[in-house]
């Protein structure tokens, strides 16, 4: 499976080169969008390349990859409008373009490194240093390769690059995978992780709930001036709380995949939290409306390093996932005693998060039978997963209080 990826890296500094080549090129994307326009319906970048490009090279004074970039850009933006045309979203239109972008081919009009970018402007070669973020380290190892990208302008004024690549990831069909994990996310921990060998990570305890503490006091404190400038910090505030859990988010996403990863997990189960019911995450007193954004970025971004590192995810429904006795099946609200989950059937004690997660593991391996039973391929050793899940218990069980 293909994998595609979009980063983006800002520019230390830039110059005049930039503007003024996005300028022309833009001059160059409005002439040609002009000819298909008139046109009255899409034409091949070969086509438009033909009748354009001496304009382009001559009078606008694009350089040649540019002039064949202007083509193909512009001829993809127009059969995406015929489409939609089709679809009858919208008519038949002439698409503008504004100098905030530019495209360049990899290897004929851009390179880069970690720290370069190299780039053809009408100026000539120039060279740009890049800010490399800790997290787009990885997208410079050789397995990545790189596509067409755009060179931005952002509202802030400042120009990042767009870098986009790709690589080949190989994943299990999902009716060969023996091993699962379900992930639950929540406040007390962020995620809890466990696997259908009941190995199992608890990851960024404590850390969301202590950042939310910190910033609910201060926004209780500046709400109650009820000031303009406490309304502007407030938002303010919200701002860097937002940036704050995106952060936790990002490290305890990675820690989590790299634990699948090392666990040899094909599939990872979480919870569908598209319509979050009443009952399922969110308990009244913890109630807190930055909450499900934050549960639901986690899942995001779990979702898109496994997928990344050949790990299958699939969305299973929460209902009673934290009520349910992953032994027994008994489902009760009385189940739960805080932290604890203590069944009322059976007796079975553990951590509530781990609970629901082993649920969720649970539901995501039904989920895998359920396709099997569905459809026509052999089921691939059933009992051995079945036994392994039933007799396995190798990691040990976290203490439940907290
Ligand atoms: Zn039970």
């Amino acid at each position: 499976m293909q994998v595609t990826k979009t980063v983006v890296l800002k520019l230390k500094k830039s110059d005049q080169s930039i503007p003024k080549t996005m300028e022309r090129y833009t001059k160059g994307m409005n002439f040609a969008s002009k000819v298909v326009y008139e046109n009255g319906e899409p034409m091949s970048s070969t086509k438009l390349q033909e009748l354009t490009y001496k304009h382009l090279r001559e009078d606008i004074g694009l350089l040649s990859q540019m002039s064949c970039n202007v083509a193909r850009q512009v001829s993809g933006t127009y059969k995406t409008l015929q489409e939609q045309v089709e679809n009858g979203k919208t008519e038949w239109q002439k698409s503008e373009f504004s100098p905030t972008n530019i495209k360049f081919s990899y290897g004929r009009d851009y390179k880069i490194s970690k720290e370069k970018l190299s780039i053809s402007t009408l100026d000539g070669r120039k060279e740009y240093e890049i800010i490399n973020y800790d997290y787009a380290e990885q997208y410079f190892s050789e397995e990545w390769k790189y596509l067409a990208s755009e060179l931005v302008k952002h509202r802030d004024g400042e120009y990042y690059f767009h870098l986009s690549c790709e690589k080949e990831v190989e994943e299990k069909p999902i009716e060969e995978a023996s091993n699962f994990m379900g992930i639950d996310v929540g406040i007390n921990y962020l995620a809890v992780g466990t696997t259908t060998d009941k190995n199992q990570a608890f990851l960024g305890g404590g850390k969301a709930k202590d950042l939310r503490n910190t910033y609910e006091k201060m926004r209780k404190r500046l709400q109650s001036k009820g000031t303009f400038s406490a309304y502007k910090r407030l938002k303010a505030l919200s701002g860097k709380e937002k940036r704050l859990m995106e952060q936790l988010n990002h490290e305890v996403s990675k820690e989590i995949v790299e634990f699948a990863k090392e666990e040899g997990v094909d599939v990872i189960g979480m919870e569908d939290l598209t319509d979050m019911r009443e009952e399922t995450k969110v308990r009244k007193e913890n109630r807190y409306n930055h909450d499900s954004w934050a549960f639901r970025q986690l899942q995001k971004f779990i979702e898109y390093k496994a997928i990344e590192r050949g790990i299958r995810v699939e969305y299973v429904d929460p209902e009673n996932t934290s009520k349910t006795c992953s032994r027994c099946g008994h489902i009760s609200r009385n189940n739960r005693d805080g932290l604890d989950f203590v069944c009322e059937e059976c007796g079975y004690e553990l951590h509530a998060d781990l609970n629901g997660a082993r649920n969720i593991e649970h539901r995501v391996r039904d989920f895998r039978h359920d396709l099997e039973s569905q459809g026509s391929r052999q089921p691939p050793d059933v009992d051995g997963v079945e036994a392994t899940s039933a007799t396995a218990s190798r990691g040990a069980e976290p203490q439940t209080s907290s």
